[in-house]
């Protein structure tokens, strides 16, 4: 079977306008394509209703073009693609996958089962699993395997993979590994409010735009074994997929809407390239011109210096 050629994409949730963050994840994904020859794609998610802030699309398609990003094929709005999602929740219950859950989150934090490591996630105990008991559903939920290593007797051969794993290569921040029932618990991916969940549209879109590449910021590292687990239950392939480091502001803090990041507006391309200059410096990019007078100049600098970049991250154990 021949490889699939590359596609890749940036995928902003318009909740406000372009900041250096999501610019940083931008250019990270731009030039990964560009880079290897492949295609670069905008996905507009803008079903996370409440959050979605009126004119911040078009506000955000209108920067990365100033930035110099043009994207191959014409945006896609996860606000228009409801009905596939509707069919892969049906074809999820057909198969068995998903469950309606009737818990409120005061009955999930009542339960007090914490994930250890991420001490501000909340694992759903998965007390819907065998039926609602009475009570309405609220949201569907995705089943993820139960973890093995807690039934296994001492003595038992180490031989047989505990399916609660997920193991994946990530490009940039080497072996990653996490058990999706200790650490996640069954995902929503229809929401109490009726919203489609992120996990869901996600993993549905990149499938459906052939998405062969996913670069985007390590923030969403933490979703992507319950994505890969989606994929494997849809029966989907699995992209390969690169974690650039977010970029955080003064205080430590991942920097959003929310945590005070400034618009970019590069109104004129000489206004654009500084912003550009210091993002390619973000992602360890050593170019040769730190003063570049033209976009073309720039990305000509900086796809090659990605693909020195690129050289020198951990090389895949599989
Ligand atoms: N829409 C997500 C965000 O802006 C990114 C989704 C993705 O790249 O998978 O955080």
């Amino acid at each position: 079977m021949s490889a699939r050629s590359y596609r890749g994409r940036f995928a902003p949730s318009p909740t406000g306008p372009l900041h250096f963050g999501s610019l940083v994840s931008a250019l990270a994904s731009w030039l990964d394509a560009r880079a290897q020859g492949g295609a670069w794609l905008v996905r507009i998610e803008d079903i996370d209703g409440p959050r979605t802030v009126p004119g911040a699309a078009a506000g955000i398609l209108a920067t990365l073009e100033r930035f110099g990003f043009h994207a191959d094929e014409p945006p896609v709005w996860q606000s228009a693609r409801l009905e596939p999602y509707r069919a892969a929740l049906d074809a999820l219950v057909a198969a068995g996958h998903v469950y309606p859950c009737g818990c409120t989150r005061k009955e999930i934090a009542d339960s007090q089962l914490r994930a250890h490591q991420r001490n501000t996630t909340l694992i759903y105990p998965g007390t819907c699993r065998n039926g609602l008991h009475g009570k309405p559903a609220r949201a569907w939920r995705l089943r993820v395997p139960d973890d093995a290593a807690g039934d296994a007797p001492n003595d038992a051969p180490a031989a047989a993979p505990n399916p609660a794993l997920i193991r994946f290569h990530d490009r940039w921040q080497g072996e990653q590994t996490q058990n999706l029932a200790t650490e996640v618990g069954d995902v929503v991916l229809l929401r109490a409010d009726g919203q489609w969940a992120y996990q869901l549209a996600v993993v549905v879109d990149d499938a459906a735009q052939d998405i062969t590449h996913i670069v985007r910021g390590a923030d969403l590292l933490d979703s992507t074994a319950r994505q890969i687990w989606l994929q494997q239950c849809l029966g989907v392939p699995t992209p390969a997929y690169l974690h650039v480091p977010v970029v955080n502001n003064a205080d430590g803090e991942k920097l959003s809407k929310q945590t005070g990041a400034q618009a970019l507006d590069a109104t004129r391309p000489h206004e654009a390239l500084p912003v550009l200059v210091a993002a390619a410096r973000h992602l360890g990019l050593d170019l040769h011109d730190a003063a570049p007078t033209t976009l073309e100049a720039f990305q000509a600098d900086a796809i090659a210096a990605w693909q020195r970049r690129l050289a020198r991250l951990p090389a895949s154990s599989t």
